[in-house]
């Protein structure tokens, strides 16, 4: 049984004739961050979905604690609830205040009170900066503040992992930087991460290990400074020639 906080065993995952994930070992320490760079269409999203159990994986094993969160017939609910994923898209619903979007998973979810829920979902907005904002409605903020109540959103179920799948990507790039600082603070506050991202600027500032895929491998992973600096696969030296 691996002693990881995160472990992932020979992930194998085929939409129909495609094998999107062709073997995928990963093992994440808590309180690290792990950055998944890689072309288009190279499985990042579909590995980060495999993780969290959106995606039934066809072969291999996922560990959460040491449970195989990746056999078939376990309730994904609690796994789902321990390992949060933000997206490119926010979708908060349009006609809910920020804070009725933050507090409505737990309260249905999690059967928190009313008191101690708004409590605590205001103590969030005021940690990252949004709490003057919470009672705003989705199409009253900038698509970066939206982002940002997606993340608190998110963290309100209280996960143990998080995972982020191009979550600056639609945004203008001014916007960039304000949702960048979110995932910043989180990694100061010891959360442990997993990001699909094309941004190596910041991958090279904050990632503990970069992991580059191709086609549905990881053709080479290492800390930042070594795979941005010194990539030693010529796949990975090709990729980073087009993005750097
Ligand atoms: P990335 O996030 O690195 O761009 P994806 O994981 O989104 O890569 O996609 C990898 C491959 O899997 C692509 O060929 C894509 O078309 C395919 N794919 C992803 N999700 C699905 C799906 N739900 N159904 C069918 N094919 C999918
Ligand atoms: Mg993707």
């Amino acid at each position: 049984m691996p002693e990881a906080k995160l472990s992932l065993r020979s992930v194998h995952k085929s939409f129909g004739g495609n094998h999107v994930l062709r073997g995928i070992d990963m093992d994440v320490a808590t309180g690290e961050m792990i950055c998944l760079i890689g072309a288009s269409g190279s499985g990042k999203s579909t590995l980060l979905r495999c993780i969290n159990q959106l995606e039934p994986i066809d072969d291999g094993s996922v560990w959460l604690d040491g449970q195989d969160i990746s056999e078939p017939g376990l309730d994904l609910g609690p796994v789902r609830r321990r390992i949060g994923i933000v997206f490119q898209s926010y979708n908060l619903f349009p006609h809910m205040s920020a804070l009725e979007n933050v507090v409505l998973a737990p309260r249905r979810v999690l059967q928190e009170d009313g008191d101690a829920l708004n409590a605590r979902a205001e103590a969030l907005f005021d940690r990252f900066g949004l709490a003057q904002h919470m009672r705003k409605y989705p199409d009253q903020l900038s698509g970066g503040q939206q982002q940002r109540v997606a993340v608190i959103r998110a963290l309100a179920m209280r996960p143990e992992i998080m995972l982020f799948d191009e979550i600056t990507a639609a945004l203008d790039p001014e916007l960039v930087g304000e949702v960048l600082n979110v995932l910043r603070q989180l990694r100061a506050e010891g959360m442990t991460m997993l990001l699909a991202t094309h941004e190596m600027g910041f991958a090279r500032e904050l990632a503990d290990r970069v992991c580059f895929m191709d086609g549905g491998v990881i053709v080479e992973e290492g800390p930042p400074g070594q795979i941005f600096s010194d990539p030693k696969v010529a796949r990975t030296q090709a990729f980073l020639r087009t993005v750097l």
